[in-house]
């Protein structure tokens, strides 16, 4: 039965609400999905009220990490929505990534470009804000034509209104999911491109490496499906899934193996 280990909604930088991507995941014959959206859990309640029948979901999170001077994104599984610390966390990385992005566009102000906080929370709603809320903003100013050229020319790591993230160090990300009961698993390695640093995050609690994703190519693919074997580590996968315009995920590609995922689920601990 086909999965999905690795999708995002309105709760963080994703097109669809968690009800929208339920249905959508159900039209497509899913029997499980995991949703990740970055540093947020808030999903997984109404996913769970709107999944249809023959739908699982699987409590799941992003989180942005820095190692060695370089952002990795740790995929959670299975963690208890209801964990204390793993909510405080949660809690303190939304505060901290809402004054991040009043800091750009004070940035972007100083730069002479007009915008406002406001229009960075109508962009990103209820949810976690991210630079693509500011993207989206700045496209709808008509300060540019698109995401991309929003990252271009704003707000990509060597664009003059780039403010870097605060972010968990892995140890203690590892440590939040492991008390909640959850696996953690290294998001698409190949676009990390650090496979040095693969062993040390495995040193400090990493458990799983995302093996298929929408950016590994077939090669790549077989590269880390080995590393994870030589490693001891459980394969995941997943899309990556967006839905919003340039994102060239598609829901349920890459498959994943049915055995893959019925390892991951045994071995979270809360199984849901
Ligand atoms: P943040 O977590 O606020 O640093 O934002 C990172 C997010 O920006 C990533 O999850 C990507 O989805 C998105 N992103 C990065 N580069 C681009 C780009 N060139 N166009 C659109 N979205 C991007
Ligand atoms: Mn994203
Ligand atoms: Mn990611
Ligand atoms: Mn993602």
């Amino acid at each position: 039965m086909p999965v999905d280990l690795h999708c995002h909604t309105t709760v963080s930088d994703g097109a669809l609400t968690p009800a929208e991507l339920t249905r959508l995941a159900s039209s497509r014959g899913l029997s499980l999905l995991a949703i990740t959206d970055h540093d947020a859990i808030d999903a997984l309640a109404e996913a769970r009220r709107a999944a249809p029948p023959g739908l699982e979901i699987l409590s799941g999170a992003e989180l942005t990490v820095h190692v060695a001077d370089r952002e990795a994104h740790i995929l959670a599984y299975g963690i208890d929505a209801q964990n204390p610390a793993l909510n405080a966390a949660l809690t303190d990385l939304a505060g901290k990534r809402e004054a991040r992005a009043r800091e750009i566009v004070a940035r972007l102000v100083e730069l002479g470009v007009e915008i406002e906080f406001a229009d960075v929370q109508a962009a990103s709603g209820s949810g976690t804000i991210a630079r693509p809320h500011v993207a989206r903003a700045l496209v709808a100013r008509g300060h540019v034509a698109s995401l991309d050229e929003a990252f271009r020319r704003w707000l990509g790591r060597h664009a003059p209104a780039f403010v870097p993230k605060q972010a968990l160090s892995p140890r203690d990300a590892f440590e939040l999911i492991k008390q909640a009961g959850g696996i953690a698993s290294l998001a698409h390695p190949g676009t990390f491109r650090r496979d040095d640093l693969i062993p040390v995050l495995v040193e400090s609690g990493l458990q799983a490496l995302e093996v298929r994703h929408t950016e590994h190519s077939a090669a790549r693919t077989r590269h880390y499906e080995a590393l994870a074997r030589d490693l001891d580590l459980l394969p995941t996968g997943g899309s990556d899934f967006h839905g919003t315009p340039g994102h060239r995920s598609r829901l349920g590609t890459p498959t994943v193996p049915d055995e893959w995922a019925a390892a991951l689920v045994a071995r979270t601990h809360t199984q849901h």
